[in-house]
């Protein structure tokens, strides 16, 4: 036994992304020991991926001890993770009431967890990243979707059919624009990625990068555009607390690279909209990156 490997054996995690399948083997630790990853095959459907996962797991089981006794897949949702089926992936056609984790199962005679990608990455950041050590958190990445995952009393909270925690469609103005998930005015569509990009363009930059690097040479109209999009978060968060009272806020995703910019606009929201025993809150960065969803689905998958 080498060192690195360790008791209670490996876990294979997968993270099933729009444009991205990584797939990885962690020890007991947490630590990933080897990846290997493949352009998502999206065209080619559920039965497409399942073949590119096993691939995957062929591969890395070449490597030396890289033997693995659980799986755990990071996906997107909505997917029902009781039955392990997804429902309907907004970046990947056909793949309504799929029964993914069975599939994998069955391919490589092994136990499969099948969870949401917000779900993972909040319980990787709990485990092994910014949340280590509370009992209360809420997660929130803020990419090309926003997306989370809740851990109350030290319980991940999944509610019926494992959805829960979809708190990038929670509608902070009736009257605001189409979100990608058919309604309006929700977080997402005033706030994530695409949205920040359109702002930018619409102001004469490249993108939401060129923003938050002019942001920082102090640009006044860039510090401007950063402000509105704290302002919209911070209206999120506040119902987030209220919501439930976590110990800490945690924020992932591209858009969290500018958090240090917008952290003293996204206060003083919290401070004006959310009641006085509900402030006391931290809010940091998440320390895991882009392999959040797969330490998390690691997590799940030991659990
Ligand atoms: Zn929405």
């Amino acid at each position: 036994m080498t060192p690195r490997e360790s008791e209670g054996g490996n876990t294979l995690a997968f993270d099933l992304g729009g444009t991205q399948l990584r797939a990885a083997i962690l020890n007991s630790s947490l630590e990933i020991l080897q990846r290997e990853s493949l352009a998502t095959d999206a065209q080619g459907g559920p039965r497409a991926i399942i073949q590119q996962m096993t691939s995957l797991a062929e591969r890395l089981m070449k490597y030396p001890h890289a033997a693995f006794t659980a799986v755990g897949i990071s996906a997107p949702g909505p997917l029902d993770s009781t039955s392990g089926k997804t429902l309907s992936l907004p970046t990947l056609p056909g793949w309504e009431d799929f029964p993914l984790r069975d599939e994998l199962s069955a391919r490589l005679s092994l136990p499969v967890v099948l969870e949401n990608d917000g779900i993972s990455a909040a319980c990787g950041e709990w485990k092994h990243g910014a949340g280590r050590g509370h009992n209360n958190l809420v997660y929130v990445t803020v990419s090309t979707g926003i997306g989370g995952g809740v851990i109350v009393d030290g319980k991940v909270l999944r509610g019926r059919r494992g959805m829960a925690g979809h708190v990038g469609h929670m509608m902070i103005d009736p009257s605001g624009p189409i979100c990608p998930c058919g309604g309006k005015g929700c977080l997402e569509a005033f706030a994530a990625g695409p949205a920040l990009n359109r702002i930018a363009q619409q102001n004469g930059f490249a993108d939401a990068a060129e923003v938050v690097t002019a942001a920082r040479q102090r640009n006044a109209q860039a510090m401007e555009i950063i402000s509105r999009e704290a302002e919209y978060l911070g209206y999120g968060f506040a119902s987030l607390l209220h919501l439930y009272s976590p110990e800490i806020l945690i924020m992932g995703g591209g858009v969290s690279n500018a958090l240090d910019l917008m952290y003293p606009k996204i206060m003083e929201q919290i401070h004006r909209h959310a009641m006085p025993s509900f402030r006391e809150v931290k809010l940091v960065a998440a320390q895991l990156g882009d392999n959040a969803g797969l330490i998390g689905a690691a997590v799940l998958a030991r659990a």
